[in-house]
């Protein structure tokens, strides 16, 4: 776990540098498990869980090591969700909703800015949701950790002229019914640029070409193309580079009881290396 610059309330962790910097930011949204006391959902709380990366945070914690920076929410992403923007929000759902919205079909599923259902099917609250929780939310955890990632990238870029951006997430060994893959089986890691949108195909096949490489099987944009914040602050023709990575829970956790695996050393040696090997392709 990583521990808090600040302190335990602290909606945010971002690690410097502890060498040399180099313009490579890792962040790591989904991974908080610190839940509020106004969360106020019915759902049990092991089964929330199942929501969050649980861990990604630790398996990316050599980046500074490497003059990569890290950032992790604490919060957990059931309760607003730093990877969709801040307007994918259904009005109908939350009463006295009276600013703008623009609702995605992600929200239409239950997981929008504030996920209303697991899985499609299991709801989170027997209320209705208001307006004023919901934009406290948004102050309190959504913005902190947006204007974190934003600015640890606009100073990398003012400093480098471009940087490197990997977006951390993990992925259900198998997704269900409500899902666009279905309940298919998925594979080791799914790395996305919003179909060429958000980065240079030279870093793509820098992530790609080292996890092949290191015997996983990797898909590119198959089935996820990207979300919030590898589309908000990337513009590859400016610098600015953005990648999305999935990884397989089934390689490093139990996904049941929320616990690291016996090859969750494995794994965390080999993305040590990936970050490594970023970090040395961001500084040139
Ligand atoms: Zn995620």
């Amino acid at each position: 776990m990583i521990e808090p610059i600040n302190s335990k309330n602290e909606p945010v962790t971002i690690i410097e540098p502890d060498t040399s910097a180099v313009p490579a930011l890792f962040d790591s949204p989904h991974s908080g498990s610190n839940y509020p006391a106004d969360f106020n959902t019915v759902l049990d709380h092991k089964l929330l869980r199942r929501a969050e990366d649980a861990f990604v945070d630790e398996l990316f914690l050599a980046a500074p090591g490497f003059g990569g920076s890290l950032i992790a929410a604490r919060f957990p992403r059931a309760y607003v969700d730093p990877n969709r923007s801040n307007l994918d929000i259904d009005p109908t759902i939350v009463e006295g909703w009276d600013s703008a919205a623009e609702p995605s079909e992600k929200s239409r599923s239950g997981k929008g800015l504030i996920w209303t259902h697991l899985n499609g099917d299991t709801p989170l609250y027997n209320r209705e949701l208001t307006a004023n929780e919901i934009k406290k939310r948004i102050d309190n955890y959504w913005i902190p950790y947006h204007c974190s990632v934003e600015n640890s990238l606009n100073a990398l870029h003012q400093k480098f002229g471009h940087f490197y951006h990997i977006n951390c997430h993990s992925m259900r060994a198998r997704g269900n019914t409500f899902d666009p893959d279905g309940e298919a089986e998925r594979c080791d890691f799914v790395i996305s640029d919003h179909e060429g949108k958000s980065s240079s195909p030279e870093f793509l096949n820098l992530v790609t070409s080292y996890l092949s490489s290191a015997g996983f099987k990797v898909a590119i944009n198959d089935p996820y193309k990207g979300a919030e914040l590898t589309r908000r602050y990337s513009d590859p023709k400016t610098g600015r580079h953005s990648l999305q990575i999935e990884i397989n829970r089934r390689l490093y956790m139990d996904e049941i009881n929320i616990e690291r695996s016996a090859n969750f050393n494995d794994l965390r040696t080999h993305l040590t290396n990936l970050v490594k090997t970023i970090c040395i392709f961001a500084k040139t």
